[in-house]
């Protein structure tokens, strides 16, 4: 176990600042003063503490408040504890399907890690975590030899280069024998080894990593290798399921009849012998003498985490009256214990580290804890019905930028959502979306502990999450988004900068762009949060496009239409109304205006060599391609590429395989919500794909040939916006 203890006092607090009535009135424009945007700039978040006359009533009915909680297991959230319990299930799983085990196949594996004894100190020992070693060893041999990788036990034993490097990267614990390590890959990893590097040998693209995506089956609800089985089987009411790599339905009643399917006896789906003996990468093709399979993913694992919810919805009081708290503990105290028990590596799981946290909850209907005009209003609370440190006023509040969407409401983003927390409850490591800031105020309960890594500090911490679990980054690209990870901040090394902050009611914390932060509650409490942005997040904002195109995250916003509708903002009204600095408007410009002469190059390109009537120009200045096309359930307004996930904001191609898209389905397109578009073109087996022209153009270059002509003639482009007029707008605004 991590020993923080002793360290406790070590991370410097964020800044508190108490702006005056007047500059809470106007709380954009404050955080965009010079000295604040530093601290902000400088220590990622800074806290607010209001004026003294600002006291909101909880505009809340704790009697009639209902939401679903999540339940959150601490162990799990360490990101290398996690990576190491799963690696356990993978091996279980490995040896079960190997040697016929007829009991769990777990060759006596209970803990992660084995425990040896260092040389030279008596009676003191090293834990060798299983998945450490493995990772260490494919590092390694791919830094040998990226081409091609030893799959022979027996080869890998006598590499003594190998044995050595691995000896000395367990030197700052103490002094590991060579034989023993050897004598722990033996008994325990060999087997996994050789079958896990053979598959790895067999994806054709080189260079070798610690793992490829490959070798996984696409699944469309991914499960988690260490969810309880018990919970699941509960709400398992589904009678019929796809096979994972045909995605035909697999009728539940026929199976116990059909010899021809495969149930995976880990994560219960149901899969076509046939596809399971044509894929390329399977590990196990056959079910063992007694008749038992296990899917590749859930021996190889595919990295998916996700918290359970709990069975029973929560009304808020009996919620708060069912918080058991120890009020005789300090908060330094019990961050010792918050963090002993994210960090506890055993695998028992002890009930107590179950925690439950009412995280994001909203509803159709706009939900808050501040006065809102149509709740009935207490006596002297209608002054903060528009204060705009109302967290439902504040996207939309003076020099705000998401006014200025077509789609102004983003769950989540631009409407508050609520969080009533327990003890130890937690907000794992992560950024706001999109790189926006967010305000977050507590209304009552117990302190809140944030932690925050600014901006300055952000990529020596990603690589150092990469680092520690390689395979995990490659299986789940956008995890830091999935929020469901932690690494004790007391465990970074000094050259990450990292603060903390103790929220208590009636005080806000403000998160500034890029920051990373992760945090706890230290009992009940009731929180509220929205993103929100300002003029000063608009480099952010331009950066996060191609930092979420690095990892396949889509973007819940398009950045482009917002500075478009900046720029025409402004040749409106005739003038800066938004206050914002010439540098920035000049560089939103000149960033435009270069997207726009891509965009048009990239056409004449297109255009140039392909057939006249191959470019249908189609523009559309509205956001909704299909006229009349209504659906209160449609919130999806862009376009997609199906190969970048970027916002295709200007256009786009919709490409077609000549002789799998018959003309049925071609026309059928015409009258599909944008929805619909999106999902047809992430499906792996329909062949239509939306792509930008910059992907569309990388493909095809790829691609030259007979044929390839002729299906270019049946592909389409889509000009969403007049790109001239732009042009024109870029213009006049730069007068
Ligand atoms: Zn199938
Ligand atoms: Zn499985
Ligand atoms: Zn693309």
């Amino acid at each position: 176990m991590t020993n923080t203890a002793g360290k406790m006092t070590d991370l410097p607090l964020i800044p508190t600042l108490y702006p005056t009535e007047e500059q809470f009135q106007d709380p954009l424009s404050y955080l965009s003063q010079q000295d604040v945007l530093l601290a902000g700039t400088q220590f990622g978040m800074i806290k607010l503490v209001p004026p003294k006359s600002f006291n909101p009533p909880l505009a809340i009915d704790k009697d009639n408040f209902n939401f679903n909680v999540r339940l959150q297991r601490l162990n799990q959230l360490n990101l290398l504890n996690r990576c190491r319990q799963s690696f356990i299930v993978q091996l279980t799983n490995f040896n079960i399907m190997m040697f016929d085990d007829n009991h769990d196949g777990s060759k006596g594996i209970r803990e992660p890690m084995i425990n040896v004894l260092s040389i030279g100190r008596k009676s003191s020992t090293i834990p060798i975590f299983l998945y450490d070693l493995f990772i260490k060893i494919l590092e390694q041999l791919v830094s040998y030899d990226s081409t091609r990788l030893i799959t022979d036990s027996q080869d890998l034993l006598k590499l003594k280069i190998l044995w050595k490097d691995l000896t000395d990267s367990y030197k700052y614990q103490g002094h590991v024998a060579t034989e023993d390590l050897k004598g722990i890959f033996e008994n325990y990893l060999s087997h996994y080894f050789e079958e896990y590097t053979k598959l790895l040998n067999m994806v054709p693209h080189s260079p070798k990593s610690v793992f490829s995506n490959d070798l996984l089956y696409k699944e469309q609800y991914p499960h988690s290798l260490l969810n309880d089985d018990t919970t699941d089987d509960e709400d398992d009411d589904d009678d019929y399921e796809e096979c994972p790599y045909c995605q035909a339905i697999i009728l539940q009643g026929a199976i116990d009849f059909l010899t021809s399917i495969f149930k995976c006896e880990c994560c219960k789906r149901f899969f076509h012998q046939s596809c399971v003996q044509k894929a390329k990468y399977t590990m196990f093709k056959k079910k063992t003498s007694t008749n038992r399979w296990i899917c590749n993913n859930c021996i190889l694992g595919n990295g998916f985490y996700g918290f359970q919810m709990g069975s029973k919805q929560y009304i808020l009081q009996n919620f708060i009256n069912e918080c058991e708290e120890d009020t005789s503990k300090s908060i330094d105290q019990l961050e010792k214990e918050f963090w002993e028990k994210v960090n506890d590596n055993s695998i028992s799981n002890n009930p107590s580290s179950l925690i439950m946290y009412g995280a994001d909850i909203h509803n159709s209907e706009q939900i808050s804890g501040f006065p809102l005009s149509n709740h009935a209003l207490e006596k002297g609370s209608s002054k903060y019905v528009s204060h705009p440190m109302n967290l439902v006023n504040l996207p939309n509040a003076l020099g705000s930028l998401l006014p200025l969407l077509s789609n102004k409401t983003i769950s989540g983003m631009t409407i508050p959502w609520i969080y009533v927390g327990s003890t130890f409850s937690t907000f794992c490591w992560h950024m706001e979306d999109q790189y926006t800031l967010s305000a977050n105020y507590q209304h009552e309960g117990a302190s809140k502990i944030w932690y925050s890594i600014p901006a300055s500090s952000c990529e020596p911490f990603q690589k150092l999450l990469h680092s520690m679990t390689p395979d995990l980054f490659i299986k789940q690209q956008d995890l830091i988004h999935q929020l469901v990870s932690l690494v004790s901040p007391y465990d970074l090394p000094k050259s990450i900068n990292c603060y903390k902050a103790i929220q208590n009611p009636n005080e806000y914390i403000i998160t500034f762009p890029k920051c990373f932060h992760s945090g706890f509650n230290t009992g009940y409490n009731l929180n509220e949060a929205v993103n929100f942005t300002t003029p000063f997040w608009l480099p952010f904002g331009v950066e996060a496009v191609d930092d979420y195109k690095l990892t396949q995250r889509k973007c819940a916003f398009d950045v482009n239409e917002l500075l478009l509708n900046l720029i025409k903002y402004m040749n409106k009204k005739g003038g800066n109304k938004q206050d914002i600095s010439h540098v920035l408007i000049t560089s939103c410009i000149t960033y435009l205006r270069s997207l726009v002469f891509r965009e048009k190059s990239l056409l004449k390109e297109l255009r140039v060599s392909l057939p006249e009537n191959w470019f249908t120009p189609l523009i559309k200045m509205e956001n909704e391609l299909v006229d009349g096309y209504e659906d209160e359930n449609e919130d999806e307004e862009y376009i997609y590429c199906s190969h970048c996930k970027a916002i295709c904001s200007f256009a786009f191609v919709l490409r077609f395989e000549k002789d799998k898209t018959p003309n049925r389905k071609r026309r059928r397109l015409g009258k599909m919500a944008i929805k619909q578009w999106n999902e047809l073109s992430d499906n792996e087996l329909d062949s239509r794909r939306i792509l930008c022209l910059e992907d569309y153009k990388l493909q095809w270059g790829k691609t030259e040939g007979e044929e390839e002509d002729g299906n270019r003639q049946i592909d389409e482009i889509y000009v969403i916006r007049d790109l001239d007029r732009i042009l024109k707008d870029l213009d006049s605004a730069m007068k």
